[in-house]
């Protein structure tokens, strides 16, 4: 059986914080076995924590937020790390971080992910837990589907279509390994549509966001630093979204995942879906 994994030493990220423009700094640091994957708030009295767990999920809109109801402690954004972490199987991990939104960075997982890598992989003298699909989960939300079976590793198969161009129409379909994550997955950058910045800009989000972090996608176009990074760079950045969500069942996930144009509440629905599969499995034993 594998064991499971912390970090050797400290990953440090430093950068702007894509919605409030601040200045911040997150460090990624070694936890005990069983510990998961916990935030922390320096910023805050007494530095409170909260566990990174579908079950502290309080805000999906553009991305996932997480918060204790007995700390007060809350994250916003903490995807691209857990997409690191769920990848680089690190299963016990404190997350300390100087304000309550981690750095955009590129708009990719590439830094969280090579920092995690850098600081190294320490094994941990206790058997890994994996969450095991006990029958397929299948539902639609307006026109997202998720379908969920059975496997023996993490398997994601995405569809994404939002509409602007047929650009967007894209198809990308991994096994999600640390070395595939790191070939196919890594460098995606987030993106957001232009007709969204005006509502963006206006409810006073998105202060650190230019094109350092993202792809813009206008009138027939996809608009971009440097060039694309993967001729599909959407959807594999959906796909790492998606690990990082689904690493909110608190185990690295052993399933396939089929999506067409899901996003961060049909996400963090699938994965309250997985605790109720495993909370009722548990119970009928
Ligand atoms: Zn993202």
């Amino acid at each position: 059986m594998p064991k499971q994994n912390t970090v050797k030493g400290p990953a440090v990220v430093k950068g702007i914080a894509l919605h409030t423009g601040a200045r911040a700094t997150l460090r990624i640091l070694p936890a005990p076995p069983d510990t998961g994957i916990v935030f922390r708030r320096i910023d805050m009295p007494g530095a409170p924590e909260v566990l990174a767990n579908a079950r502290n999920v309080v805000d999906v809109r553009r991305a996932t937020t997480i918060a204790s109801r007995t700390t007060g402690a809350f994250v916003v954004t903490v995807e691209h790390i857990m997409s690191s972490l769920h990848a680089a199987c690190v299963d016990n991990a404190v997350i300390e971080m100087d304000g309550p939104e981690p750095p955009i960075a590129d708009g990719s997982a590439k830094p969280y992910f090579e920092g995690i890598l850098e600081a190294g992989i320490q094994e941990q003298d206790a058997e890994a837990h994996f969450w095991t699909a006990k029958a397929p989960i299948v539902f639609e939300e307006g026109s997202a589907m998720l379908a969920l079976l059975p496997a023996d590793d993490l398997r994601i198969s995405f569809t994404t279509q939002f509409g602007y161009s047929d650009l967007d129409t894209q198809f990308f379909s991994c096994q999600v390994t640390t070395e595939t994550f790191r070939k196919e997955l890594e460098g995606a950058r987030t993106f957001c549509p232009y007709k969204e910045l005006e509502q963006v800009i206006a409810a006073g989000l998105a202060k650190g966001g230019s094109l350092d972090n993202a792809i813009i996608l206008h009138d027939g176009a996809l608009i971009c630093k440097d060039g694309l990074r993967y001729p599909n760079e959407l959807v594999r950045h959906k796909i790492m979204d998606m690990i990082g969500d689904l690493y909110l069942v608190g185990k690295r996930v052993h399933a396939h995942v089929m999506s067409v144009k899901s996003g961060h509440p049909t996400h963090c629905k699938l994965a309250a879906l997985m605790l109720e599969q495993e909370a009722a499995a548990a119970a009928a034993k």
